[in-house]
């Protein structure tokens, strides 16, 4: 089974909350670096601003279902499903208050139009006791709590992260082979879902039919 974090793995949050903050600050969005740290240091905001911006972005302008999907997660997450590795969504969104509802729709209709496949998904904030093999993400305190608790963990190469030792991915090729790598090795593997041809257009494909 393989754990997969959504923000700064599958979806570019980074981009897609600059436009908000900056649409918001009446800024033109380069203003504010994409190398940044974990606190947002670099864009002059505040913990506190940055608890009310994210809920802003969230709630009002319907963020978590408007994110760039990184390039060629879908397919390289197809290609692992269809060598039988579990694929399991983990994601903490659900720390805006009163934007559950709207967190929970729009993360799952993103992963419909993104085309992201997935077996099962849980929206939790301590990520260690959901019994992946291995494990991707890119925040800090998440890798290191995972690898303290023994997990093997992947970074996804980000400016926040540069410090965190590998193994390390610098995109979703790199992370396939990683992890096809360790399936070989560890992880045990599901059978393919039946009448599911190749291409990670194939359920609109199938739906279309
Ligand atoms: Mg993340």
């Amino acid at each position: 089974m393989f754990g997969v974090d959504l923000d700064g793995v599958c979806a570019d949050y980074t981009i897609g909350f600059r436009e908000i903050v900056a649409e918001r600050r009446g800024v033109d969005p380069e203003t504010l670096p994409l190398e940044r740290t974990w606190s947002f240091a670099e864009w002059d905001m505040t913990p506190e601003e940055f608890g009310e911006m994210h809920q802003y972005a969230v709630v009002e302008k319907r963020m978590m279902a408007n994110l760039p999907a990184f390039e060629g997660c879908a397919d390289a997450l197809w290609r692992l499903s269809d060598a039988g590795v579990w694929i399991r969504i983990i994601t903490h969104r659900l720390y805006v208050n009163w934007g559950h509802a709207t967190v929970v729709g729009d993360t799952v209709g993103w992963l419909d139009t993104a085309q992201i496949p997935y077996r099962d998904i849980c929206f939790l904030g301590a990520k260690p006791q959901v019994e992946a093999d291995v494990y991707i993400d890119d925040a800090p305190h998440n890798v290191e709590a995972l690898r303290e608790t023994g997990n093997p963990v992947i970074v996804f190469d980000q400016p926040y992260n540069t410090d965190l030792e590998g193994p390390r991915a610098h995109d979703w090729s790199e992370v396939e082979q990683i992890v096809m790598e360790l399936a070989a090795e560890k992880m045990s593997v599901q059978p393919q879902l039946p009448g599911i041809d190749a291409g990670a257009d194939r359920l609109d494909r199938r739906r279309g039919a």
